[in-house]
């Protein structure tokens, strides 16, 4: 097998892909070939004796849980810790020993070091080297795709959700792009392409991160996620988030982050005892345990005994902790495990909230939102057949309270609810109900698009598209009325008479019907015009010639000489010019 390998290696080239074509073959002498599924095992074999050649080594390491860490490997990242400058130096020698040995070479550039201490002094006066050159000493660094700064002396769990973020607004700037090319706007579809490009791009080391978060950041989580859905109706910013994210069913990114925590959780539990991130919780736990709210699990365990967990009885055995679970499978109880998590979301939400609900939520929970039998919310109609933009967009403006009835206008202007009477018919409150199916202005848009009877129905009903169709007329309809309420109505043959009236002559430009006498006499009355000017630059030279040339002028006033040979005089060369700068000498032949 070592011959078959060798002959893998023997010959090795590359070629270099350019905008005009591809390369001549190049050599290469060094690494494993990029690529290649053989590659990580090659190089995990060759840098396999890294760790007990540092451990040897000794010097300060960080104490977890009984055993000295000197250094964390992952693939070919290779992390150095300790617990003071010398021990880091020590590790750095013992690397560059290492890597002299093996043929191997570190890339400085990618090298830093990231001091997590309270003191700027001592993160600014620190230096390190190693491969024979200085590196750099920087605040913040990303490592397997989170974010560790070093600002307030621990890791910085906001920090890194922040930097998530960028991420996740660029993922959601990548599929809208992509989407509005190919002219693909089906709400359902779109929802999924958000659950596989945006989210794991918004959530990655969520687990981390995500215990320790205040509510702002969660709020400004959430946001690429209702920016999608509340674009596919065009809704209001003013909506709650739950009802945006419940017109189409979608769970929220903390079901999402709390989902990888318990995954995290379990897996550390079933973890062998030897291992690093093991004795890490472990260490964590004994924090927590000794009263210490700062550690991970102590702000976990908080976290998701707000959301209604118990960190001891995890779905799926948060009701028997000895069940067996070795029947599920892998894939099933993650399943399991994000169906609970949704579950128990929407019954803390909509159906057992603590407080009491804001009146908008009490009016869809109670108008249009739908949970099913199992407990969870179902897709309203209008999403899932297919429908126009336009269509889709007023149906689900009416479902979220983002149009312009008078019950939302009078909430934004502080009327009572029972005083925001229906403009057009004044019988009533105009609330969404009204407008729909009691309103006597539209009996007979009613009756032209069958709209059913009671509201429920209405929103349900299968043909979504007449349903629309009558929202849009009814819409115009109350539009056009109301116009004519509040405007002296202006009939077309007025605004046309209007157009075509003659125009007087005093109302016409300046210049006609006027003698060029009289013209002048206005132009000069006109005000001056005081933009368009702009001065010339002018330089010191300049400035002085001028100068001299007004007062060369002012001497000879009276005489009748023009000004060209004031100008001419002014700026004729020094006297002493010819003499330090003679003229060619003319030869002769
Ligand atoms: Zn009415």
């Amino acid at each position: 097998m070592i011959w078959g390998i060798y002959a893998l290696y023997e010959r090795v080239s590359g070629r270099v892909r350019c905008p005009g074509g591809l390369s001549d073959p190049l050599a290469s002498t060094i690494g494993v070939k990029q690529g290649c599924p053989l590659s990580p095992t090659l190089f995990g074999l060759y840098i396999d004796e890294i760790v007990d050649f540092i451990q040897q080594q000794g010097g300060d390491g960080i104490e977890v849980h009984g055993s000295t860490v000197h250094i964390l490997l992952y693939a070919d990242d290779i992390v150095l810790v300790s617990e003071s400058a010398e021990g880091l130096q020590h590790h750095l020698h013992g690397l560059d020993d290492f890597c002299r040995h093996r043929g191997l070479s570190v890339n400085l550039g990618k090298t830093k070091v990231l001091i997590f201490h309270t003191s700027a002094q001592v993160r600014r006066h620190s230096l390190f080297t190693a491969a024979g050159g200085p590196i750099e000493v920087v605040g913040s660094y990303v490592y397997l795709g989170v974010t560790f700064t070093a600002a307030s002396g621990v890791f910085s769990m906001a920090q890194a959700a922040r930097d998530r973020i960028t991420r996740g607004y660029a993922a959601l700037a990548l599929m809208e792009r992509q989407c509005h090319h190919a002219y693909f706007q089906e709400p359902c579809t779109k929802g999924w392409l958000f659950d596989t490009l945006v989210t794991p791009a918004l959530m990655y080391g969520a687990a981390i991160w995500g215990p320790g978060l205040a509510t702002s950041v969660w709020t400004a989580l959430e946001r690429p996620q209702i920016l999608m859905i509340a674009r596919l109706i065009r809704s209001k910013p003013s909506v709650p988030h739950d009802i945006i994210r419940a017109e189409l069913a979608a769970p929220p990114m903390l079901v999402e982050a709390l989902f990888q925590t318990i995954c995290l959780l379990h897996r550390l539990r079933s973890m062998d005892t030897e291992r690093i991130a093991y004795r890490a919780f472990e260490a964590s736990r004994d924090m927590a345990l000794a009263g210490d709210t700062s550690s991970w699990y102590a702000q976990t365990r908080d976290w998701l005994a707000h959301h209604g967990f118990d960190i001891d009885r995890l779905p799926p055995l948060q009701y028997d902790s000895h069940a067996p679970t070795y029947s599920l499978s892998h894939q099933e109880r993650n399943r399991i495990i994000r169906q609970e998590i949704w579950h128990t979301y929407i019954q803390r939400t909509w159906v057992s909230p603590r407080g009491t609900l804001p009146p908008k939520m009490l009016y869809y929970r109670e108008h249009f939102l739908h949970i099913s039998g199992t407990g969870f919310i179902e897709i309203p109609r209008y999403m899932q057949t297919y429908l126009p933009h336009h269509l889709r967009v007023v149906i689900g403006q009416l479902r979220v309270s983002s149009h312009q009835l008078e019950i939302e206008r009078g909430r934004s202007r502080g009327v009572p609810r029972e005083e925001r009477w229906c403009p057009v018919c004044q019988t009533e409150v105009e609330s969404e109900e009204h407008f729909v199916i009691r309103c006597p202005a539209y009996l007979d848009l009613r009756a032209q698009f069958q709209i059913e009877e009671s509201f429920q129905l209405c929103m349900t009903m299968g043909d979504q598209r007449r349903l629309g169709c009558f929202l849009t007329a009814a819409y115009e309809r109350r539009e056009r009325s109301l116009q004519y309420i509040h405007q002296p109505r202006v009939s077309t043959q007025q605004t046309i008479t209007q157009f075509f009236q003659r125009v007087e002559l005093h109302q016409r430009g300046p210049s006609i019907g006027l003698t060029l006498h009289q013209a002048e006499a206005q132009r000069a009355r006109r005000r001056p015009r005081m933009g368009g000017y702009r001065r010339p630059r002018l330089y010191q030279e300049d400035v002085s010639r001028i100068r001299i040339a007004y007062d060369h002028m002012m001497e000879h006033r009276r005489t009748t000489t023009p000004w060209v040979v004031f100008l001419q005089e002014a700026l004729r060369p020094p006297p002493m010019y010819h003499i330090l700068h003679p003229p060619p000498p003319i030869t002769c032949r």
